[in-house]
């Protein structure tokens, strides 16, 4: 509460302060640097080669359109408050043309998946699926384009696209992906792939407004940091491998948990795609129902494909480790946590014979628990719970577990 308090109190203070102009060449908008509108630092920042040969084109859909520096100032914090402690994108432009840095010029963004080590990503404050932005946002996103060439960020003869011609997603929404395909520079297509990817926090995460997964029913807070990871496979639906397929596959595993299993939403806290994407799913704060009587110390990362024979693809692995590495940087896993497939919590043969045997090879895996009923002397499982547990004989074979 003091918290809120306090958030309202810092916003109330930015109102007043004035934007500092920290270019040389004074640009025709107002801007607003990270400090203008109470950023935190950011986490694990990559520098950006420049200049740049593209510009990546983003809209919010949420948050929604803001127009004064407060409701702007607010959009950011809450966007940079999502997850990663940090803005996907290099800029971000309100309703009135004010420009918002987010990560600048010279730090790599996580905006748009192969496109991140070589484009500037801006985004335009609001949900443009069908309404159109204001002449000022579009102005004030030429402008500061043409800043980026003048200052030598980004290439004279850069190329600009929308992020749904790099990855599958509506971004920028259909309104302004039409807008754009006028603009100087425009190009149908995107095609530099860079192969140096993916690098400690840098994976494509797409949230869950963007795999357009249903409100929870309920929540119920995390204890974080957990000192648990627990790695499932989804067995059905099988393997993804292009966005498209795998925001389905986050989708149709939201139904079965939802619809049939009766839970309040999808029970994972991340899926992992076959294109190398995390996906959310209840997130780094919410209790998962994923591992039966474990998820209080745990998040649920699902590596969406059946791995009892196979293994997932390399750039799956690889997220999927990413993820885990992201998670104790934010401070939502333990540092010394202790990674432990599905099977060693429960009688199931999740996350699949191939994908089991990987894990063992995994950072931090941890043998024990090797068994279910190995949980009633998991530490970390309060005492008095697993003092109940005995008492009333739940984790007796003869029970259903
Ligand atoms: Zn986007
Ligand atoms: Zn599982």
């Amino acid at each position: 509460m003091l918290f809120k308090v306090l958030i309202v109190f810092v916003n109330a203070c930015a109102v007043f302060a004035l934007p500092r102009l920290q270019y040389n060449t004074e640009p025709p908008f107002k801007f607003y640097s990270r400090s203008d509108w109470q950023a935190l630092p950011s986490i694990g920042t990559t520098l950006l080669q420049t200049p740049v040969p593209y510009i990546v084109i983003h809209h919010t859909y949420i948050p929604s359109a803001c127009d004064n520096h407060e409701k702007c100032s607010a959009a950011m914090q809450s966007m940079q408050n999502y997850h990663m402690r940090d803005l996907k994108v290099g800029f971000c432009i309100g309703s009135s043309g004010d420009v918002y840095e987010g990560r600048g010029w010279e730090t790599k963004g996580i905006h748009a998946g192969p496109a991140n080590s070589v484009s500037v990503g801006i985004c335009l404050i609001g949900d443009w699926r069908v309404q159109q932005p204001p002449q000022e946002m579009l102005e004030s996103a030429k402008a500061l384009i043409q800043l980026g060439v003048t200052k030598g960020y980004i290439k004279p003869d850069y190329k600009l696209v929308g992020h749904n011609q790099v990855m599958a997603t509506e971004c920028p929404g259909k309104a302004l992906s039409n807008i754009i395909s006028n603009w100087e520079h425009f190009s149908e297509s995107f095609n530099e792939l860079s192969d140096n990817e993916v690098i400690t926090l840098d994976f494509p995460f797409v949230r869950r407004e963007e795999w357009h997964a249903r409100p929870p029913k309920k929540t119920l807070p995390l204890l974080v940091p957990v000192p648990y990871v627990v790695i499932h496979h989804s067995y059905s639906p099988r393997a993804c491998m292009d966005s498209y397929r795998c925001e389905e596959a986050m989708r149709s595993m939201q139904d079965f948990h939802m619809d049939t299993r009766g839970w309040w939403d999808i029970g994972y806290n991340f899926g992992v795609g076959g294109d190398g994407s995390a996906y959310e799913g209840r997130g780094w704060t919410t209790l998962g129902a994923h591992s039966l009587r474990f998820n209080n110390v745990s998040l649920g990362i699902c590596l969406i494909g059946d791995w009892s024979n196979e293994l997932p693809p390399p750039q799956q692995l690889k997220t999927a480790k990413a993820l885990i590495s992201a998670g104790v940087q934010l401070g939502y896993i333990k540092s010394n946590y202790k990674l432990v497939g599905h099977r060693q919590v429960r009688d199931t043969e999740c996350p699949g014979d191939a994908l089991f045997e990987e894990i063992k090879s995994w950072q931090n895996y941890s043998p024990f628990p090797a068994k279910v009923t190995d949980l009633l002397d998991v530490e970390e499982i309060p005492e008095s719970i697993r003092k109940d547990w005995k008492d009333r004989g739940v984790l007796n074979a003869s029970v259903p577990l």
